[in-house]
């Protein structure tokens, strides 16, 4: 089978007002590099990867610094109030450009800079044979409680066949554009693209993917990541 073309799709538009620290979480450094520069060169990594695009709040003043880092050409597009809109950005770029609906586009968090290569390579293997797709995603492995107004347990969630949602998500470009597009226009602010995805009827592949690939939520996160890439003896972990 002829590999299919891939095309990467970063939204970097997130002001993190819960992060704090004055510069959203994509931008805090990790060793020598910005977060985000780590997940662009993680993404470039990735074998059939034509091109990156990356939604960006229109007047983010860190973005042209932390491109400097990047080693790869990063088309930058505006990202949108919600990530569903930032990524429809980019995508509606691409679309106009030199993608092809049959194409795939993989959506990629700016802030899990983790990810490994290999188990994108694994994913986009999977979505090129699934015809609706595939994401990384890993199995629920704490007992999961439902809480009650006063913040009791009110009961235990069966977590059999239950997962935890991580990026990329990877599916045909076209279809996708049209699945975010109807959900924004419906008013549904999906928050990952196989949720776009599923509202059209589609069922994508879910696929097993480490639980390093870690998004950065809160400041506790940055340490867990340096960890992680030490671990790897990479820069960015800690001691470099
Ligand atoms: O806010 P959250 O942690 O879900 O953000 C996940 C990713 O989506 C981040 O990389 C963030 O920069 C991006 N995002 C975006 N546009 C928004 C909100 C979030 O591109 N309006």
């Amino acid at each position: 089978m002829k590999p299919s073309r891939v095309w990467a799709v970063v939204p970097a538009a997130g002001v993190g007002r819960r992060f704090g620290a004055g510069r959203p979480k994509q931008y805090h450094a990790l060793g020598d590099r910005a977060v985000v520069a780590h997940t662009v060169a993680r993404l470039a990594a990735v074998r059939g990867v034509a091109g990156i695009v990356a939604a960006v709040a229109p007047a983010d003043p860190w973005w042209d610094e932390a491109a400097e880092a990047f080693g790869v050409p990063v088309v930058r597009v505006d990202g949108g109030a919600e990530r569903c809109r930032s990524v429809l950005n980019a995508l509606e770029h691409l679309g106009a450009g030199a993608a092809a609906d049959g194409d795939l586009a993989m959506v990629h968090d700016a802030v899990r800079p983790c990810v490994a290569v290999a188990d994108v390579e694994r994913l986009v293997a999977a979505a090129s044979r699934h015809p609706d797709g595939a994401i990384l995603a890993v199995p629920v492995r704490d007992t999961i409680k439902r809480a009650g107004p006063e913040g009791s347990i009110e009961g235990t969630v069966d977590r059999d066949r239950l997962w935890s949602a991580l990026t990329p998500q990877v599916f045909p470009l076209g279809r996708l554009r049209a699945a975010l597009r109807d959900a924004v226009a419906g008013g549904c602010m999906v928050t990952d693209e196989a949720q776009a995805m599923e509202r059209a009827g589609a069922r994508p592949l879910l696929v097993e993917g480490s639980p390093g690939n870690v998004k950065i939520t809160r400041p506790e996160d940055l340490a867990l990541a340096r960890a992680l890439l030490g671990a790897e003896g990479r820069p960015g972990g800690q001691g470099s």
